[in-house]
């Protein structure tokens, strides 16, 4: 772990590398709000975990790291204009001296023009293209790879990845979500779909979804269920109230504990992992900026979370196991192997 004073600004930029086993340590530089630098420390460390555990799922071939900027109690409570610029130089200046060992690329706070803007400083910068309407690269392939999970769970529960007439509830109309919703829709789902955001509603009727109140979406009665909206919202209360019979979806850390995951087990629910689901943004944007890959291979990569979902679920079922641990443990066999090979 890195933890450096800005030259510029004078923020603390925290970088956390917690595993360049198979790669270089990639992962999102987070700009909000912490109530203590401690916070912000944990926090760093528990994400970078996390994209050690995403990444050698899908078989991205990086390792996992992850920067913080806390915005303190006292200090700037968002950064603009003059001020952006400089951090994000301060940023890039810590970066490069860890001399590619770290990977920066856009999260919370953060965008692709966060990234190109660092780029003038530091080549150790991913997420920064965005395809020909404007989407980011890692939108467009997150919503991608959750399109694949949900085909390799169909195909798990039902021995189709057919969804022509399968009813989906996406929840959650932002970036991913939409996008998401297009996709299957084209594929002949049924798509309902609900977001905070009530201003919403119109463009997702207008591209053939049905809108449902949110207070009644986690409820609904689909095959099946896909958040791609704030983490945490399956919950220990939640679980007997699901009429879903899979829950597939963008949103990061949706178990509030990971004891849900047991809990949907017992319940018959298959939950794919939303780090296998949501591992598309980092294939796609890693194929594309870090192996310089054209369009059509960067996105042939998407295949992974298909192969990643099903040997999860398979795994899951083989060994009585829920799929959190059945998850874990492929990504673990892989780092395994690393460190022997
Ligand atoms: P987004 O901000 O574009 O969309 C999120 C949407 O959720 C917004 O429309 C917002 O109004 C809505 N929302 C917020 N709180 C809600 C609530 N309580 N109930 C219902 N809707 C609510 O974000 P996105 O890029 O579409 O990402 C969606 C999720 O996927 C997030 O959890 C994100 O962390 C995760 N994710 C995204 C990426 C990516 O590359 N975009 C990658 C991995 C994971």
């Amino acid at each position: 772990m890195v933890i450096r004073k800005g030259e510029r600004t004078g923020l603390p930029v925290i970088v956390a590398v917690h595993s360049t086993l198979l790669g270089p340590a990639l992962g999102g530089v987070r700009l909000t709000r912490y109530d203590s630098p401690v916070d912000a420390v944990i926090d760093a460390l528990r994400l970078s975990r996390g994209m050690t555990f995403k990444a050698a799922a899908s078989d991205n071939g990086t390792g996992g790291g992850k920067a913080v900027v806390p915005l303190l109690p006292g200090g700037p409570q968002n950064l603009e204009g003059q001020r952006r610029k400089s951090l994000l130089l301060d940023i890039a200046d810590v970066v490069h001296s860890l001399d590619g060992r770290y990977i920066v690329a856009p999260d919370v706070g953060t965008g692709p023009a966060d990234m190109v803007a660092m780029r003038m400083r530091t080549p150790f910068v991913g997420g920064h293209s965005v395809t020909g309407d404007g989407l980011p690269a890692t939108t467009y392939g997150t919503a991608g790879g959750v399109e694949r999970a949900v085909l390799a769970t169909a195909r798990h529960l039902w021995h189709t990845s057919d969804l022509d007439g399968r009813s989906v509830a996406v929840i959650g109309f932002g970036a991913v979500g939409r996008r998401l919703t297009e996709s299957l829709l084209a594929r002949g789902a049924k798509v309902t779909t609900t977001d905070i955001d009530g201003s919403l509603r119109e463009a997702a009727e207008e591209l053939g979804a049905t809108w449902i109140p949110l207070e009644r979406a986690y409820e609904a009665e689909v095959d099946i269920l896909a958040p791609c909206a704030l983490g945490g919202s399956l919950t220990p209360a939640l679980v007997p109230r699901l009429r879903c019979a899979a829950i597939v979806g963008s949103a990061n850390n949706q178990l509030s504990t990971d004891s849900v995951a047991e809990l949907l087990q017992k319940q018959q629910v298959v939950w794919t992992p939303d780090f296998i689901a949501n591992a598309g943004g980092i294939l796609y944007a890693s194929g594309l900026e870090l192996q310089r890959l054209p369009h059509d291979q960067a996105e042939a990569r998407l295949d992974r979370i298909e192969d990643a979902t099903s040997r999860t679920l398979e795994r899951s079922a083989r060994e009585g196991v829920t799929t959190l641990a059945a998850a874990y443990d492929i990504a673990r066999d892989r780092l395994a192997a690393a460190e022997v090979g």
